[in-house]
């Protein structure tokens, strides 16, 4: 399929695949299965996949599979795409056909349609490389147990990013219209950890507290000092909040207890903020507490970390989203402080989980997800499927169009058919790409080295040879460095 076509070639598949899609995502909704017993989904997906000629590969656990789609045998992905497969463990309350046949479990997070969704992006990925226009490797990776926030993890140690360069995800979004998708560069979604303080100490009558460890006081001072301690510690750019949801300690008015707790949730936007809390919280809990003489004891679980979208790979999305629903569709998506293990894959490579506009248009009700009466616009599957595969082939260069990244690496590539050539846009090297290089990314100054600038250069397969001597830049020669090892699809490094 030519370059130009992808977006008539897309059309076509959809006008003969939609109507299959969504019985598929019918089907999966009336038979919900919650973390880790997703097999009647696993065994549905495989099927659809190997009656395409494609070979997945189940996950140790029983559920969930991965697939790569396209390039020559020896080839290693280049480009994941997940979806999550898992259902919720709440009552399906909706007056559908395709109403949930398991009792107590329902799709209320649309799991059901990231499904399907990535289920139609691999087939049309599929027909891509049968006409030999895929020439880069894809993965899908079918996740089981996000709700439960285990199945990334899963996933990450069966070896499904080794190779990967970059990952992408979407989510239902029942606020934003079907038709519009809302990307985000930096943190989407956030880090959630429950923590619980447990005090022990002497307890006594209330009318001798000097006698005792005054361990609801105590306690009183780490609910409130704790909180309030971290924020001045904390950079408040991270959003890092304590908040308390539960508290306990004595049984009577005037007996000081010898035991109480509290427990809460931390929740954060920014990684470092999120990686440095669990040390913080025990230092300022250790420093009240000494003064009381009272033991404390601190459980900090984690959850997921903050999901941090990458700025290359959200202007990808939202490049491609402009390019098959309209320069309209793309709206900035608000930050969450709910949780997503896509999270976990962020901490390993560059990508971007982007949201899925799913709410029917003059729709008056407020259903959010997680809700039993969710529901979707399923016009948004064909949708989901047009933007995953377009941003599939802008990832391996091969969409044309234009790829505008803001952030640290600000430019505008025009990856066409043409002559590619990045212009300067906030670019502090103007380095300029000409001839088959197709983009550059993560252009920063090298740590301790404020002179130059670093960033890595990306062609199509068949170029790589002739590339690295065509960069060049504004403030000077790009002298290009050698390509990394193991990067099979990046030209070189270069200095500008
Ligand atoms: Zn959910
Ligand atoms: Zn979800």
């Amino acid at each position: 399929m030519a370059e130009h076509d992808l977006v008539g070639e897309l059309d076509a598949f959809l006008e003969h695949h939609e109507p299959d899609l969504i019985d598929f995502r019918r089907d999966l909704h009336a038979h919900p299965e919650v973390g880790y017993s997703e097999h009647r989904t696993t065994r549905k997906i495989a099927q659809r996949l190997e009656a395409a000629g494609i070979q997945p590969l189940v996950l140790p656990k029983g559920t969930g599979l991965i697939a790569d789609i396209g390039g020559g045998a020896d080839d290693e992905a280049t480009v994941a795409l997940r979806a999550d497969i898992d259902a919720l463990p709440i009552s399906d309350e909706k007056k559908v056909p395709y109403r949930s046949v398991n009792l107590g479990a329902c799709h209320a997070c649309g799991h059901d349609v990231h499904t399907s969704i990535l289920l139609g992006t691999g087939l049309f990925l599929a027909r891509a490389a049968a006409a030999g226009a895929l020439p880069a490797k894809v993965r899908l990776i079918f996740q089981p147990a996000e709700e439960i926030a285990g199945g990334a993890l899963d996933v990450l140690a069966a070896g499904g990013l080794s190779s990967v360069d970059r990952i992408f995800a979407l989510h239902c979004d029942p606020k934003l219209e079907v038709g519009k998708v809302g990307t985000r560069i930096g943190p989407i979604t956030a880090a959630c950890d429950a923590i619980k303080v447990q005090l022990s100490g002497r307890g006594g009558h209330t009318a001798r507290p000097h006698l005792t460890a005054d361990l609801v006081y105590a306690l009183g001072k780490i609910i409130t000092e704790l909180p309030a301690t971290l924020a001045r510690l904390i950079d408040p750019r991270s959003s890092l909040s304590l908040v308390w949801g539960r508290v306990n300690a004595g049984g009577v008015g005037n007996a000081i207890p010898d035991a109480g707790m509290v427990e809460g949730t931390v929740r954060c936007l920014d990684d470092a903020a999120w990686q440095a809390a669990p040390e913080m919280l025990k230092n300022i809990m250790e420093s009240v507490t000494s003064a009381y003489g009272v033991a404390a004891d601190l459980s900090y679980v984690r959850t997921v970390p903050p999901a941090v979208n990458e700025a290359t790979s959200t202007a990808m999305v939202a490049a491609a989203a402009d390019r098959v629903l309209g320069p309209d569709a793309v709206v900035q998506a608000p930050q969450s402080l709910g949780g997503e293990d896509f999270a976990w894959y962020l901490q390993s490579i560059p990508g971007s989980l982007f949201r899925l506009g799913t709410r029917r248009p003059g729709s008056v009700d407020e259903i959010d997800i997680h809700q039993p009466m969710f529901d979707v616009d399923e016009r948004c599957i064909a949708i989901g499927v047009q933007v995953m595969a377009t941003t599939a082939m802008t990832a391996i260069g091969l969409a044309g169009g234009a790829v505008h990244a803001a952030g640290p690496a600000d430019g505008l590539i025009d990856a066409g058919d043409g002559p590619m050539v990045a212009m300067a846009s906030g670019n502090p090297g103007g380095v300029r790409l000409t001839g088959p290089l197709l983009a550059w990314a993560g252009l920063r100054r090298p740590a301790g080295d404020a002179s130059r600038r670093v960033g890595i250069l990306w062609a199509r397969k068949e170029n790589l040879a002739s590339c690295p001597n065509q960069a060049s830049s504004r403030a000077g020669p790009a002298t290009c460095l050698p390509r990394p090892a193991g990067r099979p699809r990046m030209a070189g490094g270069f200095i500008a």
